[in-house]
């Protein structure tokens, strides 16, 4: 027999498929006791290795002998503790996800792939007596430049960087004379913050709300339009942060997040701020990520996996434009950083502000039921005036390149007043389509059941889902004609219209293929400058980036987007018109926004334009209750794709078998849950992978996950379920 304490085993938490925990001893004659809790370690798996966290110690539940030995303890101390381990353990319960899945996704790349956690002491440089001294007297140059910065006190190298490019020589140069010398520094040190605008009445009134929640949990939506100043109101509560000695952590959309909004903080601030971004690398990262948990740094602005900084010294978190579809991860474990937000603020104990022009109905929902503070900004920061909207009902009307008459005028007209105008549609490539004015036959995707989109005018075809690509036949494949047109028009074929158009006018298309790279699109955006000029773009060009100069915004494309099928599509077009719509006018000239429409008449459009997007949250409210969607249902959705269809049906047949089986055993189960399906998934077939999706609804949500806390672990014991690549996401945002 053998003889074990009850602790000796170590339960780790490895990034594999599988709900558990697995068991192993520590080293031979290392202690194992609480403080391996948190600490990451190597362990052998199969003929590899991995890197794990232990998550628990416990009894061994075989003999311990069998047990592999750790190979290395890779944390002296725990680098998962306290609010932070507690709300991973709860998000790895919520979303249903094996808990080193959870957490090899919270923690940056490199640390979860075992790198060891970097210094990250900040080292500068200061001034010596002699160098004080002699600071009058020096020659001009960069020595004397350096000094004169060095004068107000020490500096940190990476504000050296920012303040002074080519410090080093200087630096040198002045350290040979004995006039600085380098320096550890506890953090950087602040630096004058600059002054910001006199705050307007709202923004005064939102501030000192959000001041009055510090030190406890309280959701705050902040609802103001596009240049209501929002972010004045944020600068203001991280400000009364700072002065508390807390912490901030702000998340902003993937596309908010440009070098002109860290300088617009770090220097509205005047301490260093943390970027948190998939630009970085993943050194950068874990450095910003280790920084916040061993408080050498206040305040880190970050997308969205910068929810899962650690905050030791909490004082708020924002979540700017907190609709955002970016906030969803769409893969591996598919959580929300808004929800987590507001579960990290709830165990911190500290506010959580919600800041965006068209917040997520769900959000609206909580704020009008009181259960979040609901603070309004009614009207645009300065001068700027609310943009007019206009209809254009292009039924009957000739088009160019999808391009009315009267929407060549407007900017025609704009560009003769020396502005510029946004040409906003929603597709990109050339058209959507490839035809044969012949026969009708449609250039289709192999692999998908989409068609392929017209890319380099007319040469190329793309599947915008599995990104196969080809050259456009010279002709049908079917008949043989040379009849085939490129049908409907994207942005590349929109910017070739304006060019013939306007050839006098600079035209810049804005999308994903233009804008590559890091700061692609502010490069982009800075070749414009203050010229007249037209850009044309996707939805990229909604949000994000100042233009002063842009009066017109028009909307080519609205009327693919009323006729989709998931529930939450009008939610997201209405979030689109308004967003893109707050393009416009954003400095002293007034803007105007022009959508054109085959439905003039449609509700969504009526609603919005009679009474904002108040009204639309209104009906669409009364149409979601009525449905029974979210924020009246709670859903999850099983999603399972394999080559082949078989595979695919038996899973689901097994999968709901077990579920109607688990529903019986709960009484009130049975009229609170609902399941749906399994249907094909709205693209049946992707990347060669046939897809369907079986959907879980309660009116409950504590009946869901209880549900779900005994249906998914199951799920993997299925002997079908290996022969699908399954997934279960918990509040889904798509229904695809
Ligand atoms: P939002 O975040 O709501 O889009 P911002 O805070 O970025 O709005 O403000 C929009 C513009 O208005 C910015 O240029 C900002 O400097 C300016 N602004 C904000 N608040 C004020 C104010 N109280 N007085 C003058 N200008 C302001
Ligand atoms: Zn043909
Ligand atoms: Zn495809």
């Amino acid at each position: 027999m053998f003889v074990m304490s009850d602790h000796a085993v170590l339960r780790v938490a490895l990034p594999l498929p599988l709900p558990r925990l697995f068991d192993y001893r520590a080293p031979p004659g290392v202690v194992v006791d609480a403080g391996w809790i948190g600490c990451r370690v190597r362990v052998p798996f199969g003929k590899q290795q991995r890197v794990g966290v232990v998550a628990d110690l416990g009894p061994a539940q075989i003999d311990p002998n069998s047990l592999k030995y750790v190979i290395e303890r890779l944390d002296d101390t725990a680098l998962l503790t306290g609010e932070l381990w507690h709300s991973l353990q709860w998000a790895a319960r919520y979303y249903q996800a094996p808990l080193g899945e959870m957490l090899a996704t919270a923690l940056p790349n490199a640390l979860a792939n075992g790198a060891e956690p970097a210094d990250t002491r900040v080292f500068g440089w200061q001034l010596s007596e002699a160098g004080h001294t002699a600071l009058a007297g020096m020659r001009a140059g960069a020595p004397k430049r350096l000094a004169g910065l060095l004068q107000a006190g020490p500096r940190a190298h990476i504000q050296l960087d920012q303040d002074l490019p080519g410090w080093r020589s200087a630096a040198r140069a002045l350290a040979a004379r004995g006039l600085a010398q380098a320096v550890e520094l506890s953090a950087e040190p602040p630096v004058t913050a600059e002054q910001g605008p006199l705050l307007h009445r709202e923004q005064a009134q939102a501030v000192a709300a959000v001041i009055d929640a510090l030190g406890s949990f309280k959701p705050i939506l902040l609802e103001g339009v596009t240049g209501s100043g929002k972010t004045e109101v944020y600068l203001e509560a991280i400000r009364a942060c700072l002065g508390r000695g807390q912490q901030a952590l702000v998340l902003v959309p993937e596309i908010g997040l440009t070098p002109q909004t860290l300088q617009r903080f770090r220097r509205r601030l005047g301490v260093p701020v943390l970027a948190f971004h998939s630009g970085l690398s993943d050194g950068e990262r874990a450095a910003a990520w280790l920084r916040m948990a061993r408080s050498q740094a206040q305040v880190l602005v970050g997308t969205r996996s910068a929810v899962f900084a650690p905050l030791p010294a909490a004082g708020l978190i924002v979540v700017d434009e907190e609709h955002d579809g970016s906030y969803k991860q769409h893969e591996g474990v598919r959580y929300h950083a808004r929800d987590l937000a507001l579960v990290r603020g709830k165990q911190l104990g500290i506010p959580v502000l919600l800041g965006s022009a068209t917040p997520a109905l769900e959000t609206l929902a909580h704020a009008r039921a009181g259960r979040y503070r609901y603070l309004r900004l009614s009207h645009r920061a300065g001068n700027a005036k609310p943009p007019q909207v206009r209809v254009i009902d292009i039924r009957k009307r000739p088009l160019d390149a999808g391009l009315s008459r009267q929407m060549i005028d407007a900017i025609s007209a704009c560009l003769g007043r020396g502005e510029q105008a946004l040409v906003f549609k929603n597709r990109r490539g050339y058209a959507p389509v490839l035809i044969c004015h012949d026969c009708g036959w449609r250039a289709q995707c192999r692999h998908c059941d989409a068609m392929l989109t017209v890319h380099e005018r007319g040469r190329r075809l793309l599947c915008h889902h599995c990104g196969a690509r080809q050259s456009a036949p010279p002709a049908c494949p079917d008949c043989a004609s040379l009849a085939l047109q490129a049908q409907g028009a994207g942005t590349e074929r929109i910017e070739d219209a304006l060019i013939a158009q306007f050839p006098e006018a600079t035209v810049l298309r804005v999308d994903r293929q233009s804008t590559r790279g890091r700061d692609g699109l502010q490069r982009l955006l800075d070749t414009l400058g203050d010229r007249p000029g037209i850009l044309v773009g996707t939805q990229m060009l909604a949000k994000g980036h100042d233009l002063p100069k842009l009066t017109l915004v028009a909307v080519v494309g609205v009327d693919e987007g009323l006729f989709s099928a998931d529930f939450r599509a009008p939610e997201r077009l209405a979030q689109l018109l308004i967003q893109v719509s707050g393009r416009a006018g954003r400095a002293q000239r007034p803007g105007e926004v022009l959508l054109q429409t085959h439905h003039p008449d449609h509700p969504l459009l009526l609603a919005l334009l009679g009474g904002g997007y108040r009204a639309f949250a209104d009906s669409e409210l009364s149409e979601r209750e009525a449905a029974g969607f979210p924020p009246f249902a709670h859903l999850a959705l099983l999603r399972a794709e394999a080559t082949t269809q078989e595979a695919v049906n038996v899973f689901f047949a097994e999968a709901k078998a077990l579920a109607l089986t688990l529903r019986a055993a709960v009484p009130e189960a049975r009229a609170g849950l609902a399941l749906h399906g399994p249907i094909p998934a709205p693209m049946a077939r992707r990347a060669g992978q046939v897809r369907a999706q079986l959907l879980l609804s309660a009116e409950q949500r504590p009946l869901r996950q209880a549900l779900l806390a005994r249906w998914v672990p199951a799920l993997y014991e299925l002997p079908s379920a290996r022969r699908v690549r399954w997934s279960i996401d918990v509040d889904p945002i798509d229904l695809y």
